[in-house]
């Protein structure tokens, strides 16, 4: 049994820090968000007002936040993780984040003599719930190695993915792909209605054909195929449009950096800002379908019922 600190109990926060509840550990949770530290308590975890209480005793800390300036806020500063954790704490960042955030995080972090990897996760909040994330973890051999003792429980996969900063840089590359796929399941999607095919006939020949992909399994942008699509809840978020925004933006940028050009993921980041633009950036991001539909209308989608 480990004592562990898990800072951020959002979508995914919550489901996998229950995983370690289940596992036996004691989980000590701290969130912003009052409604996110409720679920995590209907998951077994302990949950704390202020940080520096979550922070007592931790032999693990995990973080699962959502962009870089978030991770920089909770590890730096006088009230930060790298102040307050007890120092042989491992400390395992799960949020995606900038590749650059991620090196300034494991240089303060062994500035300070701590252990840290960072170890982004893929597999959504489906995933997260079953205990079935793909872990891409970028740290030195030894301290992955410990990671990978607590992270078990919450995995399908673990890749030791290569030094500081190459988890974030694997995932990058990853979201990009689906995002991408994610556009391309939209438009089949629109396009296989207005052709009169019966979506359910469409999508069990797509998922065992050329067209399969992640996001045909798991997002699927229409109602009753898919269960763990948002299309089913008037596509509230599973993984929000803010999110996915932020995701494709870390890839183009990565992509300027190394000359590399990606003009799919140009279009997937529009698809997104223009969400973020109509006011519907905490929907889920495969609400993009609806740019897919002449009229904006697809089944599922009714904006007065947001
Ligand atoms: P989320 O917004 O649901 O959860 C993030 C949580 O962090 C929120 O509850 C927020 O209140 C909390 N938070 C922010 N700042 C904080 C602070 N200073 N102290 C304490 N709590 C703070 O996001 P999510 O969907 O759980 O995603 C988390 C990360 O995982 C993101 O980086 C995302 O890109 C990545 N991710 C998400 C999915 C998915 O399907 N949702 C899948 C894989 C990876």
């Amino acid at each position: 049994m480990t004592v562990i600190s898990w800072i951020g109990l959002g979508h995914m926060g919550s489901p996998m820090s229950a995983n370690l509840v289940e596992a036996g550990h004691t989980v000590r949770g701290f969130d912003l968000d009052e409604r996110a530290m409720a679920t995590a308590r209907d998951g077994g975890v302990e949950t704390f007002s202020f940080m520096a209480e979550a922070l007592e005793g931790a032999e693990v800390v995990f973080t699962m936040l959502p962009k870089g300036e978030h991770s920089r806020a909770v590890y730096l500063g006088d009230q930060g993780v790298l102040a307050l954790a007890p120092k042989d704490a491992l400390l395992i960042d799960s949020s995606t984040i900038d590749v650059e955030t991620a090196l300034e995080l494991h240089k303060a972090a062994a500035e300070k003599g701590f252990a840290f990897v960072d170890a982004p996760v893929s597999g959504g909040i489906s995933g997260a719930a079953a205990g079935t994330l793909t872990f891409m973890i970028g740290g030195d051999k030894d301290t992955v190695a410990r990671a990978e003792q607590v992270i078990t429980p919450m995995a399908g996969r673990i890749v030791h993915t290569g030094g500081p900063g190459m988890g974030q840089s694997a995932k990058i590359v990853n979201n990009m792909m689906l995002f991408i796929n994610l556009e391309a399941c939209a438009e089949g999607s629109v396009l296989a209605e207005r052709l009169g095919l019966d979506p359910r006939v469409f999508w069990d020949i797509a998922s065992v054909s050329s067209g399969d992909s992640w996001a045909l399994r798991t997002w699927y942008p229409v109602p009753d195929i898919v269960p763990s699509a948002a299309a089913n809840n008037n596509f509230e978020s599973t993984f929000s449009a803010v999110l996915a925004a932020k995701d494709v933006g870390l890839a183009l940028s990565a992509g300027e950096q190394t000359g590399v050009d990606l003009p799919a993921a140009e279009l997937a980041a529009q698809r997104f800002q223009r969400l973020i633009d109509e006011g519907y950036g905490d929907l889920d991001c495969s609400l993009i379908v609806k740019y897919a539909a002449p009229d904006g209308k697809v089944q599922g989608w009714n904006p007065d019922e947001v």
